[in-house]
């Protein structure tokens, strides 16, 4: 059954993130020859339509304002639903992601329509889209489909294969002039304080290393820079070391923290808590460095290492350094 799949790109500090490319490709996976098309909102947005249709989009929805420039729910939600009304989609792919998971609820509900969220992995069965996403802070899988009616579907960052662009593809683009005025707005953004994690986005990271209350203190934190540093990684916390004061919130992984799914997660000094693992368990391959052989990190890490991380990670960085 051909259907029509619209993809919210998902944008970070003007660039569009990889989830985005993820999504489109899924939406010409299920497509089955029906139409893929994508919405850009926010501010000087336009330029991304080109890469949009070089993963799949054939046509391009944009809504280009200055009070969209940074996210402001209203302001968003408004512009995506101008977009659905032209576009006229099946499905609505958003990224799980701060924007899509605070968006996607909000026009499920003015569309009266169903909504699945955080999935990641889709199948077809006849004319239904079966949907899997974790359920028990990651300790189950369930499948879910919507029976009818338009579907708003928020997707897992790197959990779905993206394809190979292709440069040659284009995409019609069509400018929406949805009305947004400033004094509209329920919310004004006045400033954005960026956290960084040294550069590479925690959500969207293939290596991450990551510390807990074990690596002791913010100085700590320096021994697995350097250690990502080597492997092109981000590094991430646990709860426990971010209330200690040694590394920021943004950092956090788990249950209350950022999920993510990188293809190697190498936890150092973390207990292995359920509401860490629940940010963490999917990753492909985890390599737990702890000094308690009995820490419940390693009844889910695929290489386990019982040992002093001071003692160990300065090794592996060094060794790493040689390759
Ligand atoms: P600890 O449990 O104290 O573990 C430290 C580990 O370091 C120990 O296993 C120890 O053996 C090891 N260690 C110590 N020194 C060394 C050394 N030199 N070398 C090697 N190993 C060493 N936690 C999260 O992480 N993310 C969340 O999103 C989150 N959300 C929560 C939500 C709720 C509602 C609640 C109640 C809790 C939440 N928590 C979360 C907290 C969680 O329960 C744990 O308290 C926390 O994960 C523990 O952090 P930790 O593993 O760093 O610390």
């Amino acid at each position: 059954m051909s259907r029509h799949i619209l993809v919210l790109a998902d944008l970070r500090n003007g660039k569009v993130r990889n989830v985005t490319f993820e999504m489109l490709t899924a939406a010409v996976n299920i497509a089955d020859g029906g139409e893929v098309s994508a919405a850009l909102i926010g501010h000087d947005v336009a330029k991304h339509a080109d890469l949009l249709a070089h993963y799949g989009a054939n046509r391009v929805f944009v809504v280009d304002q200055e009070p969209l420039a940074n996210y402001v729910p209203d302001g968003y939600a408004n512009a995506l639903e101008a977009v659905i009304k032209e576009a006229n989609p099946d499905v609505v792919f958003l990224a799980h992601s701060a924007i899509g998971r605070d968006v996607a609820p909000k026009l499920a509900a003015r569309f009266d329509a169903g909504q699945v969220s955080d999935i990641i992995k889709i199948e077809t069965n006849g004319d239904q889209l079966v949907f899997t996403r974790p359920i028990y802070a990651g300790k189950a899988f369930t499948k879910v489909a919507i029976k009818d009616g338009l579907k708003f579907v928020t997707v897992r960052p790197n959990n779905l294969s993206k394809t190979e662009p292709d440069s040659s593809r284009t995409a019609n683009v069509v400018s929406l002039n949805v009305q947004i005025p400033a004094d509209s707005l329920r919310t004004l953004v006045k400033e954005v304080v960026r956290k960084s994690t040294q550069g590479v986005d925690l959500s969207e990271a293939k290596i991450i290393v990551s510390g807990g209350r074990g690596v002791k203190s913010a100085e700590g934190f320096q021994v697995l820079q350097e250690l990502a540093n080597v492997l092109g990684a981000a590094v991430g916390a646990s709860r426990g070391a971010c209330d200690a004061g040694y590394c920021d919130y943004a950092m956090q992984i788990g249950q209350t923290g950022k999920v993510v799914t990188p293809d190697l997660y190498i936890a150092c000094g973390i207990s292995g808590a359920i509401q860490h693992l629940a940010g963490m368990s999917n990753s492909k391959v985890i390599v737990a460095i702890n000094k308690d052989p009995e820490a419940p990190i390693f009844k889910v890490a695929d290489y386990g290492i019982v040992g002093d991380l001071f003692q160990v990670v300065p090794l592996l960085t060094e060794e790493l350094k040689k390759v």
